[in-house]
């Protein structure tokens, strides 16, 4: 039998309820992490965790704009288990696409508060513990590749994910020093719920349209792709990695489809 990569970690994953998040909670506890799933729809985030089981798998409220529910999320983890190895911060929104001359700024704050605040509350008290534990535990962000580029979603979500990118460098700077490792993950898109509502797509629509665009073909990206780079970095088949943005786009943020002289040939 394989060896499970997580085997005796204990992970905290925040917009563990659906997507990405719901995809990691599964691929994590499946490597024999003990997960605390955090998220804001209780219903679904308890559906999650029984499917999976109640030894393996713990739900929590936690809405992540909210300093003080992060606090007792984490002091439920330590009293549940004892000790955190993994933050897996992912809780994201993406915001309604509009021009930036109509950017309704109450909506941009929220973003920010969700997309940046909220991980930044997440990393502060993750890593405290951590730090007062004495473990070298693994933090790692959802970014996107709005993180790396313009024009691949709305403003406010844009900026969020590039300031985000930015707090996960400048954590990293700081957690080196208890060995605390610090990364991101980028996305292309996948048919996610968050996909699906921004453009009011049946997730297969979302999947032919990313298709479209992607420089990578004969691939789906899906969820379980995104969760499978959070396992990496999570384990210690990643033990020299911080401050690493790892990209899951095949290429799409790196080539520009409009002057790729070597387009034709791929598609002929
Ligand atoms: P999703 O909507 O399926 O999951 C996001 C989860 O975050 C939801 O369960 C939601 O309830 C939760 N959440 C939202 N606000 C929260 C809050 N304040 N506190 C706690 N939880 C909250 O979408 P997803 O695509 O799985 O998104 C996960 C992450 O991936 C996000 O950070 C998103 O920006 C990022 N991402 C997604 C894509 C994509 O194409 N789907 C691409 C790049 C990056």
């Amino acid at each position: 039998m394989q060896k499970q990569r997580l085997e005796g970690k204990v992970a905290l994953i925040t917009g563990a309820a659906s997507g990405i998040g719901e995809e990691t909670v599964r691929i994590f506890s499946e490597n024999g992490a003990l997960v605390v799933a955090a998220d804001i729809q209780d219903e679904l985030g308890e559906k999650v965790a029984a499917s999976i089981g109640s030894d393996k798998v713990t739900y929590k409220h936690c809405d992540v704009r909210d300093e003080k529910q992060v606090e007792e999320t984490i002091k439920f983890t330590l009293e549940k288990h004892g000790h955190i190895d993994i933050l897996f911060s992912n809780a994201g929104i993406l915001g309604s696409l509009s021009s930036i001359l109509d950017l309704d700024l109450n909506e941009f704050d929220n973003t920010m508060a969700t997309n940046v605040r909220g991980a930044a509350t997440t990393i502060k008290h993750a890593a405290r513990a951590m730090v007062e534990k004495k473990i070298k535990g693994s933090i790692i962000c959802t970014t996107s590749v709005s993180a790396c580029i313009g024009g691949t979603g709305p403003h406010g979500y844009t900026t969020s994910k590039h300031a985000l990118l930015g707090l996960v460098r400048s954590a990293c700077s700081e957690l080196g020093a208890y060995g605390i490792r610090v990364n991101s993950i980028s996305p292309y898109g996948v048919a996610t719920p968050l996909a699906c509502r921004a453009f009011n797509l049946e997730p297969h629509e979302v999947e032919a349209n990313s298709c479209a665009e992607a420089n990578l073909k004969g691939v789906v990206l899906k969820a379980k792709h995104i969760a499978e780079a959070a396992l990496f970095l999570a384990s210690d088949a990643a033990i020299y990695i911080s401050g690493h943005n790892l990209v899951v786009d095949g290429g799409f943020s790196l080539v520009n489809r409009s002057t790729n002289c070597f387009a034709p040939v791929y598609t002929q």
